[in-house]
């Protein structure tokens, strides 16, 4: 069955007790033992709850894992992922990362002694030198956050296994509707569940997929060590979004796909960013490994911060906000907003300048967005 199937029907089964179709949500924070010990499955919430459990369920399945676990947010994903390394491990990473997870990272680098290094890898060469010294974790988001580079996910697990390292892959960006990493060898995925799984704007979450029965043994400990854990309510949010995933990801890919023909070779643009595009330098990269480009657009539009801020001021149907991956459109200038914890230096080394907006092209009409992005280029 193809993914939108999935999404349906691999979700929670009809609640045997009252013939629900949709799943409920349990609120309690206790379940009573029969005996210390003797229970129906669940304790306490922390360690396990029905309703995270239908959610954990539902992803582990869809990402093609065995199992997964569901987090308050994706930095509390991650938190929960470091927290299995000890001092001396080392991190070979991507260099283009969602702003939060780098400031994470150098966190745990300079008071754990975590060794972290970041590595360009949308060169599959480079994956040799990044992974020299060896590594516990092999980290990497494709697409990239913001510039939508790629890292060849095949060459990544291969890479990985020689050195005894762990492909971790933050999937929030194409979503299980568009790339199973873990099809392709990767033993971890990462999501920040408030972006596309959630879909609308009014959840935080997160997750980790493991490949592996001993990861998601050691993994599930963590969780309830830890304690970054999501409300039942907001795994239902989750598990509601999970079910319109496929539908959802073809709109926003029309969307983008619109939106990037109007940008590509327009006078006022530098370079647009956008797999889907046949001048993106990993388009066939793209086309091997996703089923579709995802709704995220990057631009770079001349006349620097200035140039920016105009188009974002022309914009009606783009409101200017942190976050992605919403039924909405959303309009992002990394420099000052999601990656201003990154030193201009590093930023720009990157390609992150102070022209550049990150478009979350949503699932309204897609020659609506065309046209909103047109008459604002007009303002630059
Ligand atoms: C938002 C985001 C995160 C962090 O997730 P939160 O839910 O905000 O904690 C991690 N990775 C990527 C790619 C993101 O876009």
């Amino acid at each position: 069955m193809r993914f939108s199937t999935r999404a349906i029907h691999e979700g929670p089964a009809i609640d045997a007790a009252t013939g629900a179709v949709s799943p409920p949500i349990y609120l309690s924070t206790t379940f009573r033992q029969f005996a210390p010990n003797v229970n129906q499955g669940y304790v306490y919430s922390r360690s396990g709850n029905p309703t995270r459990a239908n959610l954990e369920t539902t992803l582990g399945r869809l990402e093609s894992g065995r199992g997964a676990l569901a987090f308050s947010s994706g930095l509390g994903a991650l938190t929960t992922l470091l927290a299995s390394l000890r001092t001396g491990s080392r991190i070979a990473a991507v260099d283009d990362l969602y702003g939060g997870t780098w400031r994470l990272f150098e966190h745990f680098r300079r008071q754990f002694g975590i060794r972290v290094d970041y590595y360009d890898l949308s060169d599959p060469a480079r994956l040799g030198p990044a992974l020299e010294e060896g590594a516990d974790l092999l980290y990497i988001e494709t697409p990239t956050n913001p510039l939508l580079h790629l890292v060849d996910l095949r060459a990544s697990a291969r890479a990985a296994r020689d050195a005894h390292a762990k492909l971790v892959v933050d999937n929030t960006f194409a979503t299980p509707a568009l790339q199973r990493p873990l099809e392709f060898g990767a033993d971890i995925v990462l999501h920040s569940a408030t972006k596309y799984l959630g879909g609308h704007s009014d959840v935080v979450g997160g997750a980790l997929v493991l490949r592996t029965p001993k990861d998601l043994e050691r993994f599930t400990w963590l969780q309830n060590a830890v304690g970054a854990v999501p409300s039942p309510f907001d795994c239902f949010l989750v598990l509601r979004g999970l079910r319109t995933l496929g539908a959802r990801m073809r709109a926003h890919g029309e969307s983008a796909r619109a939106v990037s023909e109007v940008l590509d070779g327009h006078p006022k643009v530098r370079r647009v960013h956008y797999p889907g595009l046949a001048s993106h330098p990993q388009h066939k990269l793209a086309k091997r490994q996703m089923d579709g480009y995802g709704g995220i657009v990057s631009v770079d539009v001349r006349g620097g911060q200035r140039g920016a801020l105009r188009f974002v001021k022309g914009l009606k149907l783009f409101t200017l906000a942190e976050s992605l991956g919403a039924v909405e459109s959303l309009v992002d200038h990394p420099a000052s907003m999601t990656h201003a914890s990154v030193p201009k230096v590093e930023r720009e080394r990157h390609g992150v300048t102070d022209g550049l907006l990150r478009m979350s092209c949503g699932i309204e009409d897609p020659s609506d967005l065309a046209d909103d992005i047109r008459r604002a280029l007009r303002g630059i």
